[in-house]
């Protein structure tokens, strides 16, 4: 494992005691569901897919503190790897993204069901049942590098109205088929089907600790909720969009390290336009290049581990 040009960011975002939201409502600690008595969608608000992510907890608690209830259908907030997240150490603030692995890298039948006892993929399994009711679901990340919020999505007829509604972060990023090495949440049984209604989507907010990045996802958060008419207009508009036509890209290919020699040449933190052919990494004894067409890197590791994604490349769209 190496840490890229190692150097700590400001950590202006800090865990709160979510002791108070561990007795849920659902069987599961930190899942709670409120139900309008109306007709209307399952929408679930799912934050700590990754531990130090501390955007989607606080806009999570955002909502809990203010005793914000659907109008219509069922709103379920979840604080997903919660064990994770607690063992957050400010000296090594990239080490808790997960405890044993990647919560965010499970999602599929063979992971679900099969041996694995970490506990990030018994949480998984606690919680695959809430998912699976959603008729929709916003999953809220934040990134290692201080880089432009992004909107992460399968690029599926289905996600169109719902991406347009959110409008910013003015970075969209369409992710299609599984590319990561372990099949992402919003990647999970109905959400990538296309023929089936359920939608899922990932906010990158920014970088983990800025507080900026809390900001982002409690707005998102609110046009998430809007788009599917589960809070007061007045609500929403205290929460409009960014103004700007968003920037669309189309990731093409997800890098996974084959060694624990990966590096990059660069301090690459991402939305970084190359040339085609450009020298990237060393992985071991082998070159890492862009593709020929040139593109744009997404998200590159700050931690890089042997067997994990460490960089996305992706083209831009028009
Ligand atoms: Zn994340």
């Amino acid at each position: 494992m190496t840490d890229q040009h190692a150097g700590l960011p400001p950590i202006e975002l800090t865990p709160k005691d979510l002791s108070a939201w561990r007795q849920g409502n659902r069987g599961v600690d930190y899942v709670h569901t409120f139900d309008s008595g109306r007709p209307g969608p399952h929408v679930i608000v799912n934050a700590l897919t990754h531990g130090n992510e501390f955007c989607g907890m606080i806009a999570v608690t955002h909502l809990l503190e203010q005793g914000i209830r659907p109008l219509r259908g069922r709103l379920t907030l979840v604080f997903a790897n919660v064990e994770a997240y607690h063992r957050f150490d400010a000296a090594k603030p990239f080490e808790s993204r997960f405890v044993e692995r990647d919560f965010n890298r499970v999602w599929d039948a063979d992971t679900l069901e099969g041996p694995d006892a970490t506990v990030d993929v018994q949480r998984a399994r606690a919680l695959r049942h809430i998912y699976a009711e959603a008729d929709a679901l916003l999953d809220i990340h934040s990134t290692s590098y201080a880089v432009p919020a992004m909107l992460i999505h399968e690029p599926v007829d289905k996600m169109a109205p719902l991406a347009r509604h959110l409008h910013s972060p003015l970075h969209h990023v369409l992710l299609p088929g599984v590319k990561h090495p372990g099949r992402p949440l919003i990647q999970y049984g109905a959400f990538s089907d296309p023929r089936a209604t359920p939608v899922a989507l990932v906010v990158e907010c920014g970088q983990h600790f800025a507080a900026t990045s809390g900001a982002i996802a409690i707005g998102v958060t609110m046009r998430f909720l809007d788009f599917f008419g589960m809070i007061p207009a007045a609500l929403a508009a205290q929460h409009p969009p960014v103004q700007g036509r968003p920037l669309r890209y189309e990731v093409t290919d997800v890098l996974v390290a084959k060694t624990d020699r990966f590096r990059f040449t660069q301090s690459f933190v991402g939305f970084e336009d190359l040339p085609g052919n450009t020298l990237i990494a060393n992985d071991g004894d082998e070159e890492i290049r862009t593709p020929e067409e040139g593109c744009t890197l997404i998200m590159p590791a700050r931690r890089i581990l042997q067997g994990r994604d460490v960089v996305s490349f992706a083209r831009r769209l028009q």
